[in-house]
């Protein structure tokens, strides 16, 4: 089976800052992961592989940087890696990423001269957090889509994916070609080894820019991109409460009572 599997690479969470001035992310000096749901993503693409046979492409639209990911996927279990970078690609939305995405899969399988049997994202990536390019994907394509799944399985030829809902599971059977998108698994994503760490670091990660694919420029990047972000902030914490200190326990129980009642609480 031949699997894709796209990888943000983005900026570690809990080190995320803003500026104030021009209320962008500072990611300067911000160290930067693969995406955790492309990570269970690419365990489930890479032990449906282990089960049935084939090969685990991943793929990452973004800067230089973003093959220090690729070469991570490359460690636990992805088979080989592109990096789709271009300057006319910069500043997308989720539709231009997807846009990109999809031609930039067609020019791997052009290459490769294998087409993809199924292709998954994560659910969302933990920055942009919009949750819409695994599902634009598909639609680029054409192609089925399930999103919210924790496993998948072949069985007879058909795609078997358990799929997380509010009310419990969806259990879903499904022909190929599909794009699934991956929520947090019911296992965890392998470590990497030292041996498989050395071995991705010597790995050399193609890359694809805009003239290696026949695509549509004015469809991509910040112009090309019908979402316009007009303003972001970090919003300011207000610290709203009052202390009730230093006085016995039954006088500031008085007190709290006659605060709840002036507040029209109690
Ligand atoms: C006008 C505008 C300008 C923007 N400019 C920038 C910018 O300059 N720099 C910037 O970093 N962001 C920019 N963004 C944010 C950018 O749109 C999103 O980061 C990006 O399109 C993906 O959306 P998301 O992060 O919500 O991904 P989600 O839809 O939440 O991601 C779901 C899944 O899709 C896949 N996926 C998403 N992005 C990629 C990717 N790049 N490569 C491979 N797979 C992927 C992954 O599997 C991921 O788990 C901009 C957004 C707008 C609206």
């Amino acid at each position: 089976m031949n699997i894709l599997v796209c990888v943000k690479q983005v900026p570690d969470t809990t080190e995320i800052k803003i500026d104030p001035v021009t209320n962008t992310l500072i990611r300067a000096g911000v160290p930067s992961i693969v995406n955790p749901f492309d990570g269970y993503a690419l365990e489930v693409a890479v032990r449906l592989k282990e089960a049935v046979g084939g090969k685990v492409t991943v793929m990452s639209m973004g800067p230089e940087q973003a093959k220090a990911a690729l070469k991570e996927c490359l460690s636990v279990g992805a088979d080989q890696a592109y990096l789709i970078s271009d300057r006319a690609f910069g500043g997308s939305d989720t539709l231009a990423t997807s846009y990109v995405l999809s031609v930039a899969l067609k020019a791997v399988e052009e290459k490769e001269r294998a087409p993809f049997d199924l292709i998954f994202c994560g659910k969302q990536a933990i920055d942009g957090d919009t949750g819409q390019v695994g599902p634009e994907l598909a639609e680029h394509l054409g192609y089925a889509q399930i999103t919210y799944a924790s496993d998948v399985i072949m069985e007879d030829g058909m795609l078997q994916v358990k799929r997380e809902s509010d009310e419990g599971y969806d259990y879903i059977t499904a022909e190929l070609p599909a794009v699934i998108t991956i929520v947090k698994t019911p296992f965890e994503p392998r470590y990497a080894t030292i041996r498989s760490k050395m071995a991705a670091n010597k790995a050399v990660i193609p890359t694809l820019t805009a003239a290696d694919m026949p695509i549509d420029t004015s469809r991509c990047g910040l112009k090309g991109s019908p979402t316009k972000v007009k303003k972001t902030y970090t919003p300011v914490r207000e610290k709203h409460g009052i202390k009730i200190e230093g006085k016995p326990a039954d006088e500031a129980a008085r007190e709290l009572v006659g605060l709840l009642s002036d507040a029209k609480i109690m």
